[in-house]
């Protein structure tokens, strides 16, 4: 099953985003693939990957990716905040990882839970994505 992938690094974390992708780039391939512009420009350029660039993120890009997980068209995003530095769309990030909890799709913040993310996506085990997809927000489980 070709999974619906979003990818999006601060400034400081692009570097560490660029070195996670190129090493797993093998387990992206079979999906789609979409980012924040300058994260998915850097990502590009240091693999053979297509990615579908939304804005950058201080312009809206975290918006539009967050308008497919509000559909629940979103499998997966990989999210390497910077800790350590206030952002200017700071309530967009917010929003973002609240529509991922709302939606229940999973997100790594850091890099190391991306590593078990990505393992996890490799052994081919997010088939449960076909079965949250039926399950509608505010509905009892
Ligand atoms: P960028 O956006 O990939 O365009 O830099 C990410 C962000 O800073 O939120």
């Amino acid at each position: 099953m070709g999974l619906k992938i979003a990818f999006i690094a601060h400034d400081r974390k692009k570097d560490e985003m660029v070195n996670f992708v190129t090493a797993y780039e093998h387990v992206f391939v079979p999906h789609t693939l979409y980012s924040t512009g300058t994260t998915g420009l850097r990502i590009m350029e240091r693999t053979s990957l297509n990615i579908h660039r939304f804005m950058s993120g201080p312009l809206g890009g975290d918006q539009q990716i967050g308008a497919l997980v509000a559909q629940n068209e979103m499998d997966l995003i990989i999210f390497l905040r910077d800790p350590l530095m206030a952002q200017p769309h700071e309530p967009d990030i917010t929003a973002l990882l609240r529509l991922c909890d709302v939606q229940g799709i999973p997100v790594a913040t850091n890099v190391a839970t991306a590593e078990l993310l990505v393992k996890s996506l490799e052994r081919g085990d997010f088939g449960w994505r076909e079965l949250v997809h039926k399950y509608k927000p505010g509905e009892p489980s």
